[in-house]
């Protein structure tokens, strides 16, 4: 654990971001009191309000508190607002440049099956049982980033929509490396997954994989999949994976996919991590996986476990505290099978309670562990 003083930025952002933001700031403050986690928490605006106060959405004093915080605890971006914002200042403001300018390559997502959810998920029980499973997505390459893009008008007056798709060796290199790290301390299984059969990105991203893995991971067992038939594993038999790292594109995709094996997308916690510093440190976000929610933001009724499982993450990854992220995660088990359900994990006939309720019931568990 961190002995000096740490500051984390907390940027909640839109729609339900700042709601469930603000129960994960509230487990933070918790270990601050109670477990001497040295943090300052300082909260910064970012998103469509900030844009409507300061002619911005990532007003300086964001963008300074982005580079200098130990670690930022994010909530979602987007929403109908952004109808109204120029696309200039969408683009200058957007979470793809925050992640390009802090480098944040690998992006951690983990979803594990928790009995207490079973009902709650769209799959059967049997395909649930013991899955703990990591999407290592590549964050900051491939079609969201490449060049050329855009919508331009073709000599016959029709439309032509263009959106690259590329990746460089050391670009693919460095997040494998993360994923058979990754993959080694835990089961030590890697899927790559690419459509190497059809892209020839795909190919050379294959290739990278496995010279890294060959050269630097022999312990780690390396299997290759297309990406149509790992949308179909995840719901099939979803226990055959341990690491999966693939692009940009397929991850976003995929890890929405493998949420319902949690039964909600706002059960889903992520880490976003940069290079490593000559220091050790590293850039790092935590966020929930899901986005802004408009249908539901407002109303105090978004689940927060999601985002207060991102704070376990943090705890572990930027603040070398294993124990307490294990704790927090034994809180939310226990939550979960004390009955606490937001709308999102609630079946038929069940108490359906609030975001800062289920905020309230996470920290009753850690006071009660
Ligand atoms: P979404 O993830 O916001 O919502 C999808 C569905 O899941 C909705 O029905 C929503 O109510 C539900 N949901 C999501 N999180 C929930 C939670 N914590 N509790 C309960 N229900 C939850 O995806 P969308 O509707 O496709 O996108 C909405 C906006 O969010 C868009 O502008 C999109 O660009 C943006 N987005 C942002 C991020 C991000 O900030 N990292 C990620 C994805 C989408």
């Amino acid at each position: 654990m961190t002995k000096t003083e740490a500051t984390i930025g907390i940027i909640g952002g839109d729609g339900i971001g700042p709601e469930v933001t603000a129960q994960s700031r509230r487990i933070l403050e918790w270990f601050a009191v109670h477990r001497g986690l040295k943090v300052n928490l300082i909260d910064a605006p970012y998103g469509a309000t900030a844009y409507e106060r300061f002619g911005t959405m990532l007003p300086d004093e964001t963008r300074k508190l982005l580079h200098s915080a130990k670690a930022i605890l994010f909530g979602s971006l987007g929403g109908p607002e952004y109808e109204t914002i120029p696309v200039a200042d969408r683009r200058l403001g957007s979470l793809l440049a925050v992640r390009s300018d802090l480098d944040l390559f690998a992006n951690l997502r983990p979803v594990k099956s928790s009995p207490a959810l079973h009902e709650v998920s769209s799959l059967k029980n049997r395909v649930l049982e013991g899955v703990d499973l990591v999407i290592v997505r590549e964050l900051t390459g491939g079609i969201y980033f490449g060049q050329p893009r855009g919508v331009e008008t073709l000599p016959n007056g029709e439309k032509r929509g263009v959106n690259t798709h590329s990746y460089t060796s050391s670009q693919i290199r460095r997040v494998a490396r993360e994923a058979l790290k990754l993959a080694a301390m835990r089961r030590g299984l890697l899927c790559s997954v690419d459509k190497g059969n059809v892209m020839e990105a795909g190919e050379l991203w294959r290739a990278e994989v496995q010279s890294v893995r060959d050269a630097e991971f022999p312990e780690v067992t390396l299997t290759h999949m297309l990406a149509d038939n790992c949308a179909m594993q995840l719901v099939r038999a979803p226990a055959q994976f341990d690491v999966i790292v693939t692009d940009n594109l397929f991850g976003d995709v995929l890890s929405d996919c493998a949420a319902m094996i949690t039964g909600s997308l706002g059960m889903l916690p992520s880490a976003s991590l940069g290079p490593r510093k000559p220091d050790g440190s590293r850039a790092a976000l935590y966020e929930p996986i899901h986005g802004s929610a408009p249908d539901i933001a407002g109303r105090g009724i978004a689940n927060p476990l999601g985002s207060i499982l991102s704070v376990a993450m943090m705890l572990r990854l930027s603040f070398d505290a294993p124990e307490e992220a294990t704790q927090l995660e034994a809180a939310v088990t226990r939550a979960l099978e004390a009955g606490a359900r937001t709308g999102d994990i609630a079946i038929d006939g069940e108490l359906r309670i609030g975001t800062a309720a289920m905020g309230d019931q996470v920290l009753r568990q850690l006071e009660q562990g």
